[in-house]
């Protein structure tokens, strides 16, 4: 049997770091990564037959559990029918319909390859449509990898601890403007400061790349009223939020209309799927309709959309986002619980499918800082003694963590009972 060991071993010879998205290589944890062989459901294998549940789901799509039967049914109906043609399918437009009809404030939508390539369009779309240079992001929310948004960046970014990449131009980095999240005050100061010069605000409406941070009352409220109030497009980053913070995503839960959304993870149902769409007047300016070029030679492949379009229908079923969240609280609560009675500091954030644990005894966190301050050390050692007992947990203390609908009673129940022992070890 080849251990994940060796095979990290092999992996860095010929790939940088042994892995192809950094958070993989589990830097900063305790232990080299494990190498995963096949998943089910609520579970991952790795290649020594050990199993885990599982609450990171591919980073967000398998919001109904891996290798869904009917995802997989529906890849395989098209498959022999080509991989992909590079001219239109209807398959697209069955897509663009089913976003534009969860999602109201989408009129139109174009599909892409990745989140990343969402973010990154529809950056260029806002400075298109405007007219204007500058953005408006905050501190710790990630939003891909694009030169303009690695700027004090969340995710991989931070675990990694180089917030912003070297090789961003310093002329580009400067027409990114980082705030403080959930700081009402400094989004107004810098409206009142340059607000005519910014195209556009970018935000997670729940943050999931410094770990899970909600948004405070107001915050969404107010991006929404400076952007109107100063003609700058409100972009909501749902790449992670999306059909998983409510069906509507964060938009529907929170009850706010960005003018664009760029969306990923869930969409594609696990195969590699972005998507960004909005108000008609916006995504009018895209190529070939308006000037703002953009375009893919894979985009809106129909396998990828067979597989996003079957999940799409499942998370759509009545009841589905309230059982997910139910499932969420059970899990916290018995984490709060059980931390409170070791004599762990420990809290957790939610928002609908996904959450986030922190090491701290602080009672909330609300920004990046805040999140900083938390016990690394702390988060290190509770995700060790899990994988150890087969729960497996982000490797980062700054990432969220996800629910599926395949997570049963008992799983969630055999998580708590192995973070009583984590807690416990913890303490001595
Ligand atoms: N935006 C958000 C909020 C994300 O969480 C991510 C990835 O985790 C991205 C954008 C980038 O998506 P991708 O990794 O598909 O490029």
């Amino acid at each position: 049997m080849t251990t994940s060991a060796e095979l990290f071993e092999r992996a860095c010879r010929h790939i940088p770091g042994g892995v192809n998205s950094p958070v993989r290589a589990f830097k900063g944890m305790s232990q080299p990564p494990v190498f995963i062989e096949r998943a089910q459901g609520a579970y991952l294998f790795d290649v020594e037959g050990k199993r885990y549940i599982d609450y990171v789901g591919s980073w967000g799509p398998m919001i109904t559990g891996h290798a869904d039967p009917e995802v997989l049914n529906a890849v395989r109906e098209r498959l022999d029918s080509g991989l992909s043609f590079g001219t239109p399918t209807a398959i697209e437009t069955t897509m663009a319909d089913l976003i534009c009809e969860i999602l109201p404030s989408i009129d139109m939508v174009r599909m892409v390859n990745s989140g990343t390539e969402a973010t990154m369009s529809a950056i260029r779309l806002a400075r298109g449509y405007t007219g204007r240079d500058k953005i408006v992001k905050f501190e710790g929310n990630y939003h891909g990898h694009s030169d303009s948004l690695l700027v004090k960046a969340g995710s991989g970014a931070l675990t990694h601890g180089e917030p912003s990449s070297p090789g961003v131009p310093a002329s580009l980095a400067e027409h990114t403007i980082t705030l403080s999240y959930n700081d009402i005050e400094a989004v107004h100061e810098c409206f009142e400061a340059m607000g005519e010069q910014i195209a556009c605000i970018i935000v997670e409406p729940v943050a999931g790349n410094m770990n899970c941070i909600p948004p405070q009352p107001g915050f969404l409220e107010a991006l929404r009223e400076v952007c109107d109030s100063h003609g700058s497009v409100l972009i909501f980053d749902e790449v992670m939020t999306g059909f998983r913070v409510a069906l509507g995503g964060a938009q529907a839960h929170y009850g706010i209309t960005p003018d664009l959304t760029c969306l990923g993870k869930i969409v594609g149902g696990g195969m590699p799927v972005g998507a960004f769409g909005g108000k008609r007047d916006i995504m009018e300016q895209i190529s070939p309709l308006g000037p703002v070029y953009q375009a893919g030679t894979l985009s809106g492949n129909p396998l990828a959309m067979a597989a996003g379009i079957t999940l799409l229908e499942k998370v759509r079923q009545p009841g589905f986002h309230e059982a997910l969240s139910t499932r969420v609280e059970t899990l916290c609560d018995g984490l709060e619980t059980r931390a409170r009675d070791a004599g762990i500091e420990m809290i957790t954030q939610r928002a609908g499918g996904m959450f986030g644990l922190f090491f701290t005894a602080q009672q909330r966190v609300d920004n990046f800082g805040q999140t900083m301050a938390c016990d690394a050390q702390a988060f290190r050692d509770f995700f060790s003694h899990m994988l150890e007992s087969g729960v497996y947990l982000a490797p980062s203390a700054f990432e969220a963590g996800f629910m599926s609908s395949a997570h049963t009673h008992d799983h969630i129940q055999t998580t708590l009972m192995a973070s009583e022992r984590a807690f416990a070890a913890m303490r001595q």
